[in-house]
């Protein structure tokens, strides 16, 4: 039977409750516990595979295909196991499953209602990882604020599931916040105390409170907080703002957060945790030897949370390099063949994001020509590998007009074009080409070099893809498919030949890259702008 512990948020949104549930599991997987993390979001729609990264962030994808939130990124790249469509509830899909049972009579008689038919099915739903024995342990993050109306429904489950699960197999962990008044030059208690209060009103008891605070809480604050709130004294756990995300597991190690939670779920002489890769990769991450510039040419670099997985790649793959990453992010809508050299010139690498729809394709394709002509090593992903097969036919193959069938419908020349299993699809949620696929590598390419495989599987997340009546046209101009989908004949990688390094993936690569396994192309693109960089003699 697998052991369950809820996570919820109090006193404002941001607090870090998917890097401390990342962080909590990464130590307990770390003593040679099987577990895994889902999260509940309460918004109404299905997945945040229709919603804009303004609104919600980046949208991550899993091996099976499930568009979910970006804190699943989190949970993969800390604990180094893929998750699944399993792993991301929302409102929206209870709802769903509720009404199909409604609709096919399986209430026949009753009145449907919030409770008990919504909060069943979020029970069930939270148990479902439970099954199978695959885990022992299984975390559950909540999204949202405790006292949010709709997230009501949610904590009332975990209400309920105290009286069903056995209390060794239980627990609740509350993250607050203990805010800093720089005016009474003091850190107060008070929105602590009154976000346990709303939650015990719901009848829910949290076991452990992590309170996020600027500066150390003090031991009297420690025990006005675990008098106030019914916690032992123990159980109030400090968690100061940390320089990187990664340092959090070792900050919460400190504050002994995983002895506290397994002794409170009854496991005894559970090794210390082994995290000595992790610290390794800390090592690196902290003392680089040398630094690089990369351009992340993007039309969402105000917004943080928008390429998060691509951020982290780079951070994971700086580690692997021994070097700093800097990231200078690039508005494309800014970009144009006429400045390009002033805003790219000071850059060892080029790397064009994945997007939807035209806003800021022209800069990117000025980019690409950028760095396809003065030998910059690029990395294009997704409909930034689009961009760049673009940008080869106008300028290199003289097809002026080329383009994307997803920017002009009716276009003559159509390089990337609608997959053909897409033409039937109306609906947009959940519709496109989505999750892991395999891809064969071409011998003695660039990617066959990185990943040293001929056979890889990538995940993916488009609806269009490069136009194989150009392939041979591109082909014999330089421009080489390199990474195909055995069955299908899709073009999945393109390579430049006569440039240093200049790939473009169909697939999203960032997606699977975490702490333990940085990603090869990442890792290799990362080398370049270093080799770049010492060429030029920066
Ligand atoms: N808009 C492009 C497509 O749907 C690229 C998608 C992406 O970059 N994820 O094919």
């Amino acid at each position: 039977m697998a052991k369950f512990i809820f996570v919820t948020g109090g006193v404002t949104s941001s607090l870090g409750k998917g890097i401390l549930a990342a962080s909590l599991a990464k130590l307990l997987q770390a003593r040679g516990l099987k577990v895994t993390i889902q999260k509940f979001d309460p918004y109404i729609n299905i997945d945040p595979g229709t919603m804009n990264p303004y609104e919600h962030g980046e949208c991550y994808v899993t091996e099976d295909g499930a568009e979910t939130d970006l804190d699943l990124g989190h949970y993969e790249r800390f604990l180094n196991t893929p998750t699944s469509q399993a792993n991301n509830v929302t409102t929206g899909k209870v709802y769903q499953e509720v009404i199909r049972k409604e609709r096919k009579g399986d209430y026949l008689g009753k009145t449907v209602q919030v409770i008990p038919h919504i909060t069943d099915e979020i029970k069930r739903r939270m148990l479902l990882l439970g099954e199978n024995n695959k885990f022992d342990i299984i975390l559950t993050e909540i999204g949202g604020t405790v006292g949010d109306i709709e997230s009501l429904p949610f904590v009332e489950a975990i209400r309920q599931l105290r009286w069903q699960l056995d209390p060794k197999d239980y627990l609740v962990l509350h993250l607050t916040l203990v805010p800093y008044l720089s005016a009474a030059k003091e850190l107060k208690t008070k929105p602590t105390q009154h976000s346990v209060k709303e939650l015990q009103s719901y009848g829910v008891q949290p076991h452990i409170l992590i309170c996020r605070t600027e500066y150390p809480l003090g031991e009297e604050r420690r025990k006005k907080i675990a008098e106030f709130c019914n916690v032992d004294h123990r159980s109030v756990i400090e968690a100061l703002d940390a320089d990187s995300i990664y340092d959090v597991p070792l900050n919460l190690k400190n504050e002994h957060l995983d002895d506290i939670v397994l002794d409170k779920l009854g496991y005894t002489n559970l090794p210390e945790p082994n995290m000595d890769d992790w610290m390794d990769f800390l090592e690196h991450h902290k003392h680089p030897k040398e630094e690089v510039h990369i351009g992340l040419v993007g039309k969402y670099v105000e917004l943080k949370d928008a390429y998060i997985s691509i951020y982290e790649s780079f951070i994971h793959a700086a580690s692997k390099n021994d070097c700093k990453v800097k990231i200078h992010r690039i508005q494309s809508e800014k970009l144009t063949d006429k400045n390009v050299e002033k805003h790219l010139h000071i850059l060892d690498g080029i790397f064009v994001a994945p997007g939807f729809g035209n806003r800021g394709i022209e800069g990117k394709i000025s980019a690409i020509r950028y760095a396809r002509e003065k030998k910059v090593p690029f990395f294009g992903v997704c409909l930034g590998m689009q961009c760049a097969t673009i940008e080869f036919a106008r300028n290199v193959l003289g097809i002026q007009d080329a383009t994307s069938r997803e920017f002009n419908e009716h276009t003559e020349n159509a390089v990337i074009d609608l997959m053909s299993e897409q033409q039937k699809v109306k609906n947009k949620g959940g519709t496109m080409r989505l999750g892991a696929y395999p891809c064969h590598l071409k011998k003695d390419t660039l990617a066959e070099k990185a990943y040293k495989a001929a056979d890889i599987t990538e995940r993916h997340r488009h609806r269009y893809e490069f136009n194989n009546a150009y392939l041979e046209k591109f082909a014999a101009a330089g421009m080489m498919a390199t990474g195909i989908h055995p069955d299908k004949n899709l073009v999945e990688i393109i390579e430049l030949q006569d440039h240093p390094w200049f790939v473009g993936v169909q697939f999203h690569p960032e997606y699977k890259s975490t702490i333990l396994r940085p990603h090869p192309l990442f890792v290799d693109f990362v080398a370049a702008t270093l080799a770049y960089k010492n060429r030029m003699g920066k």
